[in-house]
């Protein structure tokens, strides 16, 4: 069963009581992470609560478009005076990387199947598309209405949550969800290209650093590429958010991985599947998380230790399956 923790009334109820937040959402920031936070912070301002969106990282460039993004906050711990946060897409506290939000109340928001339940109230639907979705169904309730620019935020977060509608969480709800943002006031083709057309030359550099370690194992079911800190470091550039998908792409590939060299024998992995081998649970077992088709988790060793870990999970995994 996925988590449903406290479902959407107790998260109303707890908003209603409080009037300044702290709004934080997880380390390498991702199109539904600064959505959904910044969406969230528009809809209390209108009805008068206060809120702060931080995040431990600088504010991705790609993203500068954004409306009211610059209210986005690079922090490592929270304020003193801050009393009560709001955790968007975190599946726990260490993942949003800001120190102090453990010691406050807490709220959690997340639409990931993996998610500790660590907050005084867990709103969890691993059912939607976009955590996005989640934050536009506060509005009504909270008394707030969808502007064009909560509008344009949550369409950028299911948009890229969905891999501009390609994923298999493209469903009809989010199609739905879709249409009404652009109902709203989001404009898709506007949004469409400052998102998948705007992308600055360094960032097709490292894609090809990237293709050009690219190996194909296990008959072809599993394709790895890796990126070393001397590729980010020459392309001066860390956005890789989409990469992976070249790998994935291919005919006969299950399940992709890129391994990022983020320290001296430390990498951080992205796993991409076709829904053969649910790899938020082999990311979990790895003190990450994320969807059974997409997740994400950090382990030590050298390339070749940390990809001979991987690939002996991915066959068990696979032997598994195959035995049910
Ligand atoms: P990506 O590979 O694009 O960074 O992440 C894919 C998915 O896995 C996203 O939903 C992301 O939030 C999640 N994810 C990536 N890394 C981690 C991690 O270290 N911990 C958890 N809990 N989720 C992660
Ligand atoms: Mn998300």
């Amino acid at each position: 069963m996925p988590p449903t923790g406290d479902g959407i009334e107790r998260a109303i109820r707890w908003i209603d009581g409080r009037d300044d937040f702290v709004i934080a959402s997880h380390t390498d920031p991702d199109g539904d992470s600064l959505g959904s936070s910044l969406g969230l912070s528009l809809l209390l301002d209108q009805i008068g609560k206060r809120s702060e969106v931080v995040i431990q990282q600088p504010f991705p460039r790609r993203f500068g478009w954004l409306p009211e993004c610059s209210r986005v906050q690079t922090l490592d711990a929270v304020s003193r005076r801050a009393r009560a946060s709001i955790l968007v897409e975190c599946s726990d506290f260490a993942r949003a990387g800001v120190a102090g939000l453990d010691r406050i109340e807490s709220l959690n928001i997340d639409h990931h199947s993996q998610n500790a339940m660590f907050a005084n109230v867990n709103w969890i639907d691993p059912q939607v598309a976009a955590t996005s979705m989640m934050i536009a169904r506060l509005a009504e309730p909270l008394g707030a209405e969808i502007t064009p620019s909560i509008a344009t935020l949550l369409y950028v977060a299911v948009l890229t949550d969905t891999g501009s509608f390609h994923h298999s969480n493209t469903d009809a709800a989010a199609l739905k969800f879709a249409a009404d943002m652009v109902e709203s006031g989001a404009d898709a083709a506007g949004i469409a290209e400052e998102v998948y057309g705007n992308v600055p030359a360094a960032r097709v550099y490292l894609l090809a650093d990237a293709l050009a370690t690219l190996k194909l194992e296990e008959d072809g079911y599993v394709a790895w590429m890796v990126l070393w800190r001397r590729d980010f470091d020459r392309r001066g550039g860390g956005d890789t958010e989409g990469l992976i998908n070249q790998a994935q792409a291919i005919a006969g590939v299950g399940v992709a991985l890129l391994f990022k060299e983020v320290g001296r024998d430390r990498f951080r992995v992205s796993l991409r599947s076709d829904g053969s081998v649910d790899v938020a649970e082999l990311a979990a077992s790895h003190g990450g998380g994320g969807h059974p088709r997409a997740a994400g988790c950090q382990l030590d060793g050298s390339l070749e230790e940390v990809r001979a870990s991987i690939l002996a999970k991915i066959r068990a995994k696979r032997a598994r399956g195959r035995r049910k």
